[in-house]
C-alpha cells in the first residue's frame, strides 16, 4: 500500500509519522498536538478542508493570510509551529513544493521550532519524477484555476504549459530529500484524497 511504503520510507529518512484513515482523525490529532503555540499556515487548500485555522485558533495563536489578509505572512513566518501540504510526495520520501511569494516554500526550510506537512492519499506518486511530475501538471494548474490567474493551464486544467505569462504562479520549487537540519518535521498522512 503507497501510504505504508510512504510512511516507512519517510521514517528511515528522519521524520515523524503519523498516519489516519480520514481527514477528521487527522483534524483531531493535530487539534490535540498543537496547544498554547504560535501557529503559522501556508496557502493550503487541505488545511482548508480540514478546518484547521477554525480549530486551532481556538486555543494557539494562528496567522493565516487566507484568513486574515496579506499581512499574516509575515507573522507566520515567525511562529513556533508552521503547518502545510505539499503538492507531491514520493513514495520513496521526497517532499515537492511549488510556489509563487515563497513564503510557504521558505517555511518549509527555516525559521520554525515544528513543521507539520498534512498530506492526502492524492498527492502520492511511486516515484519522485512522478511526484514532481504530479506537482507540476496536476496542482499547479489547479492552483491556477482556483486563483482565476490568465494562464493557459488555468484555461484548459489539463497540464503544465510552462507558461510564461506575468501571472505564472510557479515561481519556485523545493524538494526536500530529509527533514532540515534543526527542525522538527512531521508528516500526518492520510487515506483520503485532500486538497490538490
Ligand atoms: S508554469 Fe504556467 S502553465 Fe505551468 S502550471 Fe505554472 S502557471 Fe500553469
Amino acid at each position: 500500500m503507497a501510504l505504508e511504503t510512504a510512511r516507512k520510507n519517510l521514517e528511515a529518512l528522519g521524520y515523524q509519522v503519523q498516519t489516519f484513515s480520514t481527514g477528521a482523525e487527522a483534524a483531531a490529532y493535530l487539534d490535540a498536538a498543537i496547544d498554547g503555540k504560535t501557529v503559522g499556515v501556508g496557502g493550503s487548500v487541505t488545511v482548508q478542508e480540514l478546518k484547521l485555522y477554525e480549530k486551532l485558533s481556538a486555543h494557539n495563536t494562528v496567522f493565516w493570510h487566507w484568513a486574515n489578509g496579506a499581512a499574516e505572512r509575515e507573522k507566520a513566518m515567525r511562529a513556533e509551529v508552521y503547518l502545510t501540504s505539499v503538492n507531491g510526495l514520493a513514495e520513496t520520501g521526497e517532499i515537492i513544493n511549488i510556489d509563487g511569494a515563497g513564503n510557504r516554500v521558505a517555511s518549509t526550510l527555516y525559521g520554525h521550532r515544528k513543521v507539520y506537512f498534512v498530506i492526502g492519499s492524492n498527492k502520492l506518486a511511486p516515484t519522485y519524477d512522478e511526484a514532481l511530475w504530479r506537482a507540476r501538471n496536476i496542482a499547479a494548474p489547479k492552483n491556477a484555476q482556483r486563483l482565476q490567474c490568465k494562464t493557459p493551464c488555468a484555461v484548459k486544467g489539463d497540464r503544465c504549459y510552462d507558461c510564461k505569462s506575468p501571472e505564472r504562479i510557479c515561481r519556485g520549487l523545493t524538494v526536500l530529500w530529509r527533514p532540515m537540519m534543526g527542525v522538527e518535521m512531521e508528516v500526518v498522512l492520510v487515506d483520503e484524497a485532500l486538497g490538490y
